[in-house]
């Protein structure tokens, strides 16, 4: 007998460092960015899941790979796969833009969609508005992190992040990879005296330790630690100044794409 439990988010991790989320209410499951279908299945089947939709926030394979097979699985061709309308997905039933509404009955929650572009230009996040909001943010944002700039440029980036930024700062902010640790040597290379990142560090390090992972993380907190998110900080921007080796950083997203230039060669 399968009673329903309150709303959880369980990481499921794959490959190296990539979390598949999957949010369920212990009998309906939702997974997000399903890269590989075997731990996802492994998952289900341990919790005795019923899988009834995918979400999916980019193009990459790592995002992406396990669709194909999680639909096989199911056997079912009724099963929705929500993704951005702009970029190419396997098995997308429902194509998402800014704005869109997904009203999801099993597990019931609703999420609102942000076309978020800097990692890929199609890339859109979920946002779950409740006393508990929730986001999941693909490869946008990481914890003290943001992603690559792969197809975007960082006004785009800067323009995604700052959506973010005003979110309910109690938003809890699901994360698809186990970045943090580097991310936040490098944050500290940013602003070494940060007492909030300082701490963070201490914490996270505690985490990995016991083999933990450090999200999710929520807006508030990477308010205060997160570089990427911080580029109006005086101590971020003389940082920003000083790398480029500019005279002026005339704006938020030429400062956003200093530290991103610096990130990619640390
Ligand atoms: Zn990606
Ligand atoms: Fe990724």
């Amino acid at each position: 007998m399968v009673t329903k439990s309150p709303l959880q988010v369980w990481p499921i991790p794959a490959f190296d460092d990539n979390y598949i989320w999957c949010i369920h209410d212990g009998v309906s499951a939702l997974v997000v960015d399903p890269g590989d279908a075997n731990p996802v299945l492994d998952y289900l089947e341990s919790q005795g899941l019923t899988l009834t939709g995918i979400l999916i926030t980019h193009h990459h394979a790592d995002h992406t790979g396990g669709i194909q097979n999680l639909l096989a699985y199911v056997g079912t061709d009724s099963l929705p796969v929500y993704g951005p309308a702009s970029e190419t997905i396997p098995g997308r039933t429902q194509a998402l833009m800014e704005g869109d509404r997904v009203e999801c009955v099993a597990p019931s929650i609703v999420f609102e969609v942000f076309e978020v572009p800097g990692h890929t230009l199609g890339h859109i996040a979920y946002f779950a508005p409740s006393a508990m909001p929730k986001l999941f943010c693909g490869d946008t944002l990481f914890a003290s992190g943001c992603g690559r700039l792969f197809e975007g440029t960082p006004t785009q980036m800067s323009q995604s992040l700052a959506k973010f930024a005003a979110l309910p700062p109690n938003t809890a902010v699901y994360c698809t990879h186990e970045y943090t640790l580097s991310n936040i040597r490098f944050a500290l290379a940013v602003e070494p005296s940060n007492p909030d990142l300082i701490a963070w560090a201490n914490a996270a390090q505690a985490l990995r330790q016991s083999n933990k992972p450090t999200l999710p993380t929520s807006i508030a907190h990477e308010l205060r630690v997160n570089p990427f998110m911080r580029s109006d900080q005086p101590e971020v921007m003389a940082a920003a100044l000083r790398e480029s080796g500019q005279s002026v950083l005339p704006s938020q997203a030429h400062v956003l794409a200093a530290i991103r230039a610096w990130k990619d060669r640390f």
